[in-house]
């Protein structure tokens, strides 16, 4: 009996030791390693808004104004590319349910339908431009198409200057799979060459950016998610410091950590699918 109870007692005291460590160090740990902030946001990526056609990448504005209005109904607020790098970065905050819209390549259906759309709910989304076509657009007058024309330099700078859009380069000529897969390195093409071909482009629509619309931006938008990191150590030295790929799934970001924003995942937006199957399929709630 008296052996049962020395047994006892020793089993108490360790497990009574036991406690006080766990707590001890649960608190040592909360108190060395901050917890830090930590957000999950989901980016969209829509590309033409049309009412005569849908498809993969065509979406239509009742459908995009759907959309909206289900992120809303389900407490996401809208945020820039450039909010997600100044909270990666301790400088900024972001709301409890970020959501990011982004358009590429610059459609002027995005000014037609989606303005007036995104205008109405208080919504703003990132529009990234390819250069050569914004160029053709405004230096051939053919423009204000919704099935084909591009957003005119002075269509961008009216969009950037709402406050409603940012504006993200997504190359200036260099949206297309020949010479060169996007923004990719050829075949023989040597490192300099590369880093020449590409710091070239990328200058040309900054410099329309910066003397036609007056803006300047760190968001880059690969054109056909196409990248390496070679192609990021050149985009990075030209001022760059966000990149959106086309690799599916919902960012998890971390308040000053800015790794994530060297890939950042989007989910094409298939106008095949209605807001209800598409934010089910990707458990966007
Ligand atoms: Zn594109």
């Amino acid at each position: 009996m008296k052996k049962n109870n020395l047994v006892f007692k020793f089993f108490l005291i360790i497990l009574i030791s036991l406690t006080i460590i766990s707590v001890n160090y649960n608190c040592f740990c909360c108190k060395i390693f901050a917890v830090a902030e930590e957000r999950e946001i989901p980016i969209l990526m829509y590309h033409s808004i049309l009412k005569s056609k849908r498809g993969c990448y065509v979406v239509s504005p009742s459908l995009l104004e759907s959309d909206i209005k289900y992120l809303i109904e389900q407490g996401f607020k809208p945020v820039f590319v450039k909010d997600i790098i100044n909270f990666c970065e301790g400088n900024g905050e972001l709301p409890e349910k970020p959501v990011v819209l982004t358009f590429d390549d610059g459609h002027f259906n995005n000014y037609y339908y989606a303005f007036p759309i995104l205008k109405k709910h208080n919504f703003k989304a990132t529009l990234n431009v390819i250069g050569s076509f914004s160029e053709f657009s405004t230096s051939s007058g053919d423009i204000d198409n919704p099935n084909y024309s591009y957003v005119t330099w002075e269509e961008i700078k009216e969009l950037h200057d709402s406050g409603i859009f940012e504006i993200g380069n997504h190359s200036y000529k260099m949206h297309q799979y020949k010479p060169r897969f996007g923004i990719q390195k050829k075949n023989g093409e040597s490192s300099e060459e590369y880093a020449n071909a590409l710091t070239k482009d990328i200058k040309l629509l900054e410099d329309k950016f910066k003397n036609e619309c007056g803006l300047n931006t760190e968001v880059f938008a690969y054109p056909f998610g196409a990248y390496s990191k070679e192609s990021e150590k050149i985009l990075r030295k030209n001022g760059f410091k966000a990149f959106l790929t086309c690799n599916e799934g919902i960012n998890k970001v971390q308040k000053g950590n800015a790794s994530v924003l060297s890939h950042l995942k989007r989910i094409n937006r298939n106008g095949n699918f209605t807001t209800y199957e598409m934010f089910k399929k990707f458990n966007i709630k």
